[in-house]
């Protein structure tokens, strides 16, 4: 596999910088240390580096040449709430925090790919790296871009890599399209009359409100959304009632719808919505919706995927460059970086399932595997000097 042989001899190098953000999990917004950590190693490559973005965020800037093209390399640094599993000398040293979804091994595959493109500057034009804050849950990376990233940082495409178990290593997944869906968030608060459970008849049950509610939104995915596209509505919570012979007066709904359309996220608001009211009226109840659009569908452009299926091809063999990997309900934060600007969200073999790296990700046993540190690097320098080819290189 043709790793770019000078990122090969720091492989250790990288090794201990992961094993280092790992003990050191930090989460949403106060990524702190690993920012300081970033950005100390960013400057010792000669990098030029901005932080405060987004609280904990760091960009890195790098120039060769004379063009004034610019490519955005991002990482997410934040962990997880999760108390660590595993037993290996490097284990959290965070007590309830942990990097079970691979994001130190994300800064460190993008930090790689900065000191090897800081010392050989084979490129024309500008390389952006983005080290982003509190991926998971709270959209650090939107935050990035409503502060103003790409004013500051004026990128033509931006691009995204996540490791992915259950991929073999030396594999990269790399597809055009819908990749990752929307997650948007919903609660519905329905308003009865309670009462003794004994006389029904002197009440407005929101529990049976509540129940035929639950039913009916099924209907979105299997009768109002097109066959042939995907939808989920997901009710996680029903909160109501505390005591058996009682009929409460409210009951909440909530939970999580996904898709890969922005039309079927406005067809399953609009929806939910009307359903609700509808069902609430018929029964003499009230209710009030609300729909909280956390996270856009990660949609990859044709002309950015086609440049990092090249850039895949020349570090793992085009045969190891994947196109075949069906997309996925789960969320991500790049999607917001993707909406501002075209680019790509690539998925990196993490080792297959019952081997070395094929773990899950956000689970207490995960570990990011260091093998394919070289791979993530090579890949990111490939696609720079892909896309910002000095002129007769
Ligand atoms: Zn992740």
């Amino acid at each position: 596999m043709p790793i770019i042989n000078r990122i090969a001899e720091f492989h250790d190098d990288m090794v201990a910088w992961r094993r280092d953000i790992h003990a050191h999990p930090e989460t949403a917004f106060e990524e702190v240390r690993t920012a300081k950590v970033v950005a100390e190693k960013l400057e010792s490559f000669g990098i030029e580096v901005h932080r405060g973005l987004a609280k904990t965020g760091v960009v890195g800037v790098l120039k060769a040449g004379t063009g004034s093209r610019a490519i955005g390399l991002r990482a997410d640094m934040d962990a997880l709430d999760i108390e660590e599993r595993n037993g290996f000398d490097y284990r959290s040293r965070h007590e309830g925090k942990m990097h079970a979804c691979g994001h130190d091994g994300h800064t460190t595959m993008l930090l790689g790919a900065a000191r090897h493109l800081a010392e050989t500057r084979n490129f024309d034009g500008t390389v952006y790296f983005i080290f982003q804050p509190a991926e998971e849950n709270v959209a650090g990376g939107r935050v990035m871009v409503e502060e103003g990233l790409f004013e500051r940082f004026p990128v033509e495409g931006v691009y995204g890599l996540h490791n992915m178990p259950g991929t073999e290593v030396g594999q990269i997944v790399v597809r055009g399209g819908p990749m990752m869906a929307s997650a948007d968030m919903f609660e519905l608060v329905i308003r009865g009359v309670g009462g003794h459970g004994a006389f029904p008849h002197k009440t407005t049950d929101p529990v049976v409100v509540a129940a035929e509610i639950v039913n009916a939104w099924q209907t979105i995915v299997s009768r109002v959304t097109d066959p042939l596209e995907s939808a989920v509505v997901s009710v996680t919570q029903i909160h109501g009632g505390h005591a058996t012979n009682v009929i409460p007066d409210t009951v909440t709904l909530s939970g999580t719808t996904r898709a890969f359309l922005p039309e079927i996220q406005d067809l399953i608001e609009e929806r939910m919505r009307r359903i609700a009211e509808g069902i609430s009226a018929a029964h003499g109840a009230s209710c009030e919706f609300t729909y909280d659009r956390r996270y856009p569908p990660v949609i990859n452009p044709e002309r950015e995927t086609e440049l990092a299926a090249a850039a895949a091809a020349r570090v793992v063999g085009p045969e190891n460059v994947r196109d075949d990997v069906p997309p996925v309900m789960g969320a991500e934060d790049f999607a917001w970086m993707l909406k501002a600007r075209p680019g790509n969200y690539a998925w990196l073999g993490n080792g297959k399932d019952g081997e070395v790296g094929g773990c899950a990700v956000h689970n207490p046993n995960y570990d990011f595997n260091d093998e394919i540190l070289t791979i993530g690097a090579s890949y990111w320098v490939e696609l720079v000097q892909t896309v910002l080819a000095p002129a007769g290189g």
